[in-house]
């Protein structure tokens, strides 16, 4: 019989300390709670051996697959800016890596049984976050939005201590890597650069095989990591994504999004927002995303310092000259972004305080952010059809005083007579810029209740359906659409939970 999973594990080969050997801790009654069956294909797996008990007791650790080394990465991080320099995977197993049709990918448990570097936790995953990060990462993949995605959640038969009681679960992860900033910095603060330039090697046959080939590689996967970075939150910022914990730990250098454990969407457009309940100062902040990663990938830059010259003024003069990219790449990735959600095909001087002058007039009127640009959509004027006035008024709406939209919307409207002619293409291609279904806080919440109060999985399979085609309109779920009471105003989540 061929493996569950064709294992081909790099980073087991890599060497000693870069990991600690470890195998998941069995549970008590696994039982699966869906199978990501897509994804499966796309990493040629097979899916109905997949939801058998041999390949459920495989996704909740039961039992350690052939040609699977499982082991838990060593990496160290900035939790809230203060270094840690051991941090590692403390409740997340490396089962091994397979080659599918997007290329080379990670297939992770989390919640699978204490590790070396546990510390006080104890390892395992309560469901509700299992499912919630199920459900947000993959919404973000439906999103366009680069991600690591799930492809089974599976409960343990067990029960995890939290606040509460809660029942036990196990995420299977699937990243591109799971290297992060930290895990550089896990060898550049032990003054190991024969580990930092392996880890870098690696690294870049992995993510960058162009690099290999520039003159300086390790400058070159420095600036690679930029820009995806610089893009990766760009895109966040379009659809109003918080990451909620973006330490240097959580932040991945194949450019996708990870650790989806306080992360959540804005309703009401406030760019001050922070919902993580430990970001008491909003560190994290919607707004404050872009300084962030600024920040981390200066600690990355420092990390990687021995490896960009011998020269030490040299080296610092090259990471600081990748740095100082960061800024452009993410204003160009932004302000495109934001035009496509304008409808604008074309780029003229002054469309970045357009949308700008939008943003504000949104925060200062409590106005939702996905449902803004959505209906924004159907207002446009296109080629030979004016839009509704339902459509106009369905905006200006959202609006505490709709004549601010209204301003605003003139000056918009005039701007798109400068478009070039896109006959009655507008209205779709900002439909595809513009999400109709985001994971909405309040669902998510009552998705979670369902869940792991009365069993019914209905919610999650609902949710997962519709948050699978966000550009579509859904009419017969029209109310995952809508904005919750209040405007979800004061929310709150909870990390490593
Ligand atoms: P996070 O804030 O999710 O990035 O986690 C920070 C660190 O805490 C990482 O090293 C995690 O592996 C570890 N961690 C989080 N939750 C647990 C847990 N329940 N048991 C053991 N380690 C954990
Ligand atoms: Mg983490
Ligand atoms: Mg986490």
């Amino acid at each position: 019989m061929t493996a569950l999973f064709p294992f081909d594990n790099s980073y087991a080969r890599l060497p000693d300390r870069f990991f600690k050997r470890i195998a998941p801790t069995p549970v008590e009654a696994p039982r699966l709670v869906r199978l990501n069956r897509a994804l499966a294909e796309d990493l040629g797996l097979d899916a109905v051996r997949l939801e058998s008990p041999e390949g459920v007791s495989v996704l909740a650790g039961q039992h350690v697959a052939e040609g699977s080394e499982p082991l838990a990465a060593a990496y160290a991080g900035h939790q809230f800016g203060q270094f840690v320099p051991q941090l590692g995977d403390g409740r997340a197993i490396l089962l091994g890596e397979v080659v599918g049709r997007d290329g080379r990918r990670d297939i992770q448990l989390k919640g699978s049984g204490p590790t070396p570097f546990s510390r006080r936790g104890d390892g395992r995953a309560a469901l509700g976050p299992v499912l919630r990060e199920y459900l947000v990462s993959e919404a973000m993949h439906a999103l366009g939005i680069p991600t690591t995605r799930t492809l089974a959640a599976v409960t343990t038969g067990e029960q995890v201590i939290r606040e509460t009681v809660l029942p036990g679960a196990v995420l299977t992860r699937v990243a591109s890597s799971h290297i992060r900033v930290g895990s550089f910095q896990f060898f550049a603060a032990r003054g190991d650069v024969e580990g930092l330039r392996a880890l870098a090697d690696h690294a870049i046959a992995r993510h960058d095989p162009a690099a290999a080939e520039a003159d300086n590689p390790y400058l070159a996967f420095l600036e690679g990591v930029i820009r995806r970075q610089a893009e990766l939150v760009a895109r966040w910022l379009t659809v109003g994504f918080i990451h909620g914990v973006m330490n240097t730990d959580n932040m991945s250098i194949a450019g996708e999004t990870i650790d989806y454990g306080p992360c959540a969407f804005l309703d009401t457009y406030d760019p001050a927002t922070a919902f993580s309940s430990i970001d008491r100062h909003g560190r994290y902040a919607y707004g404050n995303q872009p300084r962030i990663a600024l920040w981390n990938l200066t600690r990355l830059a420092e990390a990687l310092l021995p490896l960009l010259s011998e020269d030490e003024t040299r080296a610092v003069a090259e990471a600081e000259a990748a740095l100082s990219g960061f800024a452009g790449l993410f204003e160009t990735a932004y302000h495109g972004g934001l035009n496509r959600k304008l409808g604008l095909a074309t780029t003229r001087d002054g469309d970045a305080a357009l949308a700008g002058d939008l943003l504000k007039t949104m925060a200062e009127n409590g106005a939702d952010f996905t449902l803004t640009f959505r209906r924004l959509g159907e207002a446009a004027p296109e080629a030979g059809s004016d839009p509704e006035p339902a459509a106009i008024e369905a905006v200006r709406s959202l609006f505490i005083d709709p004549t601010a939209f209204d301003r605003w919307a003139e000056r918009w409207r005039r701007r798109l007579t400068e478009e070039p002619d896109v006959g009655t293409a507008r209205r779709q291609s900002m439909r595809t810029a513009n999400p109709a279904f985001i994971p909405r806080n309040h669902r998510v919440e009552a998705m979670i209740e369902a869940a792991v109060e009365r069993q019914d999985f209905a919610p999650f399979d609902t949710l997962l359906t519709v948050l699978t085609r966000p550009y579509d309109d859904q009419p017969d779920f029209a109310q995952y659409a809508e904005a919750p009471e209040g405007g979800g105003r004061g929310y709150r989540t909870f990390c490593g939970t």
